[in-house]
């Protein structure tokens, strides 16, 4: 038997881990571990779970462990607690069935992921009250719409997760109020189109309660909330509340062994996911990763840098031969609320100015653009603010709203920005052109050019 790799975490970054190791030492020895009894579920797809745009929890479940045991030759233990790390004896305590047991490893990788933050109400104990982040979390609510068809659903907070549930819930025919505590909705993405955002979610018959807190609640004989009432004195009938007020690393065990704290109490790790501690590596939502900009590190819960930096984490700890995988984030970012779409990559206004040194620095352009061919009726008006450095027209960052082609635009320039592309250079790109799909010109090729600079070497 070759070395022995432990992976502690099951859903996106750890099984990605796994089998990048795999990939790199067919002769190691790769131990997958996880806590709850499933692995590789995929919880960004619950609201479309909900809206039943996706069938089954089942479907959910993106890597069953037999599929990892029988195809990759991967040892996978379920209901596995990490409870401690010690690096100096190279090894990890776990909790299993009520015992405690320590497991010897050459390498490891922590992928311990984010857990939900939770206000001081609602009460999680409700029997009508859930998180949304487990398949426990999806077969709750499912089992109460099923019971009440159109209830009545409060989604407290209005961050992309809760904007996704309340759009499943809407589709599900559900009555549904969001409450936000900040006075506008996606709070931790400076300059999104919240205000577009917002009219979307009203649009669709969505209430919307902003600067509101839940400040009490009634409840009935079971315990069930039936009454919420927020700090701006409005009051709300409820089948069903849902939380989605945030989430934070789970760090603290490899923080108490010892690794270096990164925002947000996440652990830091450099470009090629290692902790401080020898053959410790962290990857995915439990650790910080670098900006592919400004290389300082930055911590978000977000499935495909989870993915990426599981999948470099297992290949550096399986193999120190070559270069290693590194992986960094541009905080790329996708929303669908009903029939809109809005998201980002890059820096926004304020990290932009931070990072040129100062505002005068950076260029701005906000246009509307068509997303389709001028024949078609409907040209699918696109928004896009683009910013870039005005000494040399490098591409720094871009939000997007619109209802077609935002995914498409933002990827493109996620890969401008990646390549270190200048602004002059867009126009420059052969894209794809077909009526329903594309303008002609297209629409990168529209953007006024206010200074060209030089490409990248
Ligand atoms: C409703 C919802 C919608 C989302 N939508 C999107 C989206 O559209 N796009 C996007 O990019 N991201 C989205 N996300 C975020 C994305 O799902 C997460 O960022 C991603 O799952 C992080 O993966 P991870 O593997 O790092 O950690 P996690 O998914 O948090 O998993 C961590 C795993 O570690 C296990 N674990 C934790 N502690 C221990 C321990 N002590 N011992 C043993 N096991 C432990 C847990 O049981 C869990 O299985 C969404 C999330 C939710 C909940």
């Amino acid at each position: 038997m070759g070395q022995r790799i432990l992976i502690v975490g099951g859903a996106v970054a750890g099984p990605a881990a796994a089998i990048a190791a795999r990939d790199a030492d067919p002769n190691a020895e790769i131990v997958l571990l996880d806590r709850e009894r499933h692995v590789g579920f995929a919880a960004g797809a619950l609201p479309y779970y909900l809206s039943k745009e996706i069938r089954s929890l089942a479907d959910l479940l993106e890597q069953p462990p037999e599929h990892l045991r029988k195809a990759h030759g991967i040892d996978v233990r379920l209901g596995v607690e990490l409870l401690a790390v010690e690096p100096e004896k190279k090894r990890i305590l776990v909790e299993v069935k009520g015992e405690q047991q320590s497991l010897p490893y050459d390498k490891l990788v922590v992928a311990t992921g984010a857990r939900s933050l939770w206000p001081t109400l609602p009460p999680s104990n409700a029997p009508n009250v859930f998180g949304f982040r487990s398949p426990g979390d999806g077969k709750g609510v499912d089992g109460i719409l099923r019971k009440r068809r159109g209830g009545r659903v409060a989604v407290v907070g209005g961050g992309a997760m809760g904007l996704e549930a309340a759009e499943g819930f809407r589709r599900a025919g559900c009555q549904v109020a969001v409450i936000e505590k900040s006075s506008h909705v996606l709070d931790g993405d400076a300059d999104g189109f919240h205000r577009l955002v917002e009219e979307r979610l009203r649009k669709a018959g969505a209430r919307l309660h902003r600067n509101a807190t839940v400040a009490a609640v009634s409840v009935d004989k079971s315990g069930a909330i039936k009454t919420l009432t927020l700090s701006s004195r409005a009051k709300l009938q409820v089948d069903l509340v849902v939380v989605t007020s945030g989430s934070t690393p789970n760090a603290e065990i490899l923080l108490a062994a010892g690794a270096q704290e990164g925002p947000s109490g996440s652990v830091l790790v450099d470009s090629a996911l290692r902790t401080c501690l020898p053959d410790v590596f962290a990857a995915g939502a439990c650790a910080a990763l670098p900006h592919a900009i400004t290389g300082e590190p930055v911590w978000l819960a977000q499935a495909g840098p989870a993915f990426r930096s599981g999948r470099a984490a297992g290949h550096n700890a399986a193999t120190t031969t070559g270069d290693p995988l590194r992986a960094s984030v541009l905080e790329t970012s996708l929303l669908r609320v009903f029939d809109s779409v809005s998201g980002r990559t890059g820096l926004d206004e304020a990290a932009a100015a931070r990072f040129l040194g100062g505002e005068p620095a950076v260029g701005r352009i906000e246009t509307t653009l068509p997303a389709r061919d001028a024949c078609f009726r409907d040209q699918a008006p696109l928004r896009l603010r683009l910013l870039f450095a005005k000494a040399d027209g490098r591409i720094l960052g871009a939000q997007a709203f619109g209802t077609a082609g935002v995914d498409k635009l933002l990827d493109t320039l996620a890969t401008a920005i990646t390549a270190g592309m200048r602004l002059a250079q867009l126009a420059g790109l052969d894209l794809c052109y077909s009526p329903p799909f594309a303008p002609l010109p297209h629409l990168l090729a529209r953007l006024p050019v206010e200074k060209p600079g030089p490409g990248p070497a």
